[in-house]
This record gives structure tokens, C-alpha cells and sequence, in this order.
């Protein structure tokens, strides 16, 4: 239970505030974490753009995802820049390019290995510490920001993500929904691919983006992380 004390002070900024949004590859964290950060007024950390940057430096590099000490070099070498909406690496706006099928499977075997998790867990604790913000991924509730103010876990049939997915761009369903499987199996053998305990898990199957985004909101307002009005 948050005092009002704590309330008070979140609200005011001093000591930050968190909104963590988990869940699998295509639940829709990432429409929703931006849009609820947006209504809030706070700001959106996308902490799978890292590791989709990490993705994109290895098979560049043409070394095997699979290398942990080369995927980990990467990461910790790595300048990453996520402010103003922009995803820079190393300087370069890649917000793009991490969304190709090649640095989506990339990132998802990048991040099985712990020391290429710790680093980038690390720097992400850095980027939120302090603030208010609306952060969406796997681990936000559980690693990231284990105190976080209000956790929720999205969750939404293989079918409904690949076809969410395919309504962005121009693959087939059937394919992204392999896609997605195979990713769900390697992400979910992680304990971090688990929702935390406290986190609010919401299957969003039956639900438009704008009713989970306004779930989430009333949830805000229910914490009294957000002005009642
Ligand atoms: O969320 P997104 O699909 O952009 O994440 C890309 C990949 O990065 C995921 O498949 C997952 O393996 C990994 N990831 C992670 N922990 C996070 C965010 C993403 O392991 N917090």
C-alpha cells in the first residue's frame, strides 16, 4: 500500500515514479506504455529498443548472437540515446532499422545471456532513476524497477498478436504468428519472462488498444499516481 505521503511526494517528482508494462512479443506493450506515458504527461522508456540495438551491432558485426562474450562486448560498449522519441546508436537513428525481422530475432538471443542482461539492466536503472515513467518490456516489474508503483502484464493470444503485429506491417500472419512462437519459447524459459507477483495481469484478446490504455490510466488514478480528475 502507497502512504499518502508517498503519494505525494511521487506525484511531486522528487522521487520518481514508476509504471511497469510486461509482457510477450506483441501484447501491445509498447502502443500502450507511449500512450499512457503521453496522457500522464511522464516520459516512455522502450527497454526492448536496447536490446533490439545490441541485435542490430552483432549481426552487423557477423558474429553469432549466440556468443555471449561478443554480444556482451557490444552491449557494453554501446552508446544508446532514447530521448525526444528517437532511438540513436552509437549516434545513428535506428529506430527503423531495429525492427526488422533479422534485429528482432537477433535480440531476443542476445538477451538469453545474463552478462548481456545485467549491463543493459543496469543502464536502464540509470536512465529511470529519479523520474516519472511509463516503461515497457519483460523484466521492468521484476529487474528493472522491482518497487515499481503499479505493474500490470499484458497478455493476449498467439493469433491476436501475430495479427496485430501484421495490421503494422506487410508479412503474413502465419508467419509472424511462427515468429512469435518461437520467440514466446525462448523468452518464457527466462524467469523474466514471467509476470512479477505483485503485477496486475490483463488479457487483452477481447480488448482494442484504447480500452487497455484506459485500464491502465484508471488503474493510475485508482494508485493516486495520476490527479483524479
Ligand atoms: O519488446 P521487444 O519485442 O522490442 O523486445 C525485443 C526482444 O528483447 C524480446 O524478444 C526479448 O527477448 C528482449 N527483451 C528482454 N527484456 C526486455 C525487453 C526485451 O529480454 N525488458
Amino acid at each position: 500500500e502507497l502512504s499518502d505521503d508517498r503519494c505525494g511526494i511521487g506525484h511531486l517528482g522528487f522521487l520518481g515514479m514508476v509504471i511497469a508494462i510486461d509482457g510477450p512479443a506483441g501484447a501491445g506493450k509498447s502502443s500502450v506504455a507511449r500512450a499512457v506515458a503521453q496522457q500522464l504527461g511522464i516520459a516512455y522508456l522502450d527497454t526492448g529498443a536496447m536490446y533490439r540495438c545490441v541485435g542490430l551491432l552483432v549481426a552487423r558485426d557477423g558474429v553469432d548472437p549466440d556468443d555471449a562474450e561478443a554480444a556482451f562486448r557490444h552491449a557494453h560498449e554501446a552508446d544508446f540515446d532514447l530521448g525526444g522519441g528517437l532511438i540513436r546508436l552509437n549516434g545513428e537513428d535506428v529506430g527503423a532499422l531495429i525492427r526488422g525481422s533479422e534485429a528482432s530475432e537477433c535480440a531476443s538471443r542476445v538477451a538469453a545471456h545474463p552478462q548481456v542482461r545485467d549491463e543493459i539492466v543496469l543502464r536502464q536503472q540509470a536512465i529511470i532513476r529519479g523520474g516519472d515513467w511509463v516503461a515497457d518490456g519483460r523484466d521492468v516489474g521484476t529487474r528493472i524497477a522491482p518497487a515499481a508503483e503499479l505493474k500490470l502484464y499484458l497478455r493476449a493470444s498467439v493469433e491476436e498478436r501475430a495479427r496485430r503485429r501484421a495490421a503494422e506491417g506487410d508479412q503474413p500472419d502465419q508467419l509472424i504468428a511462427a515468429e512469435i512462437a518461437a520467440r514466446d519459447e525462448r523468452d518464457e524459459r527466462r524467469p523474466e519472462g514471467h509476470p512479477a507477483a505483485d503485477a496486475i495481469e490483463l488479457d487483452t484478446t477481447e480488448m482494442t488498444i484504447d480500452e487497455v490504455i484506459a485500464a491502465v490510466v484508471d488503474l493510475a488514478r485508482a494508485r493516486g499516481l495520476v490527479d483524479a480528475g
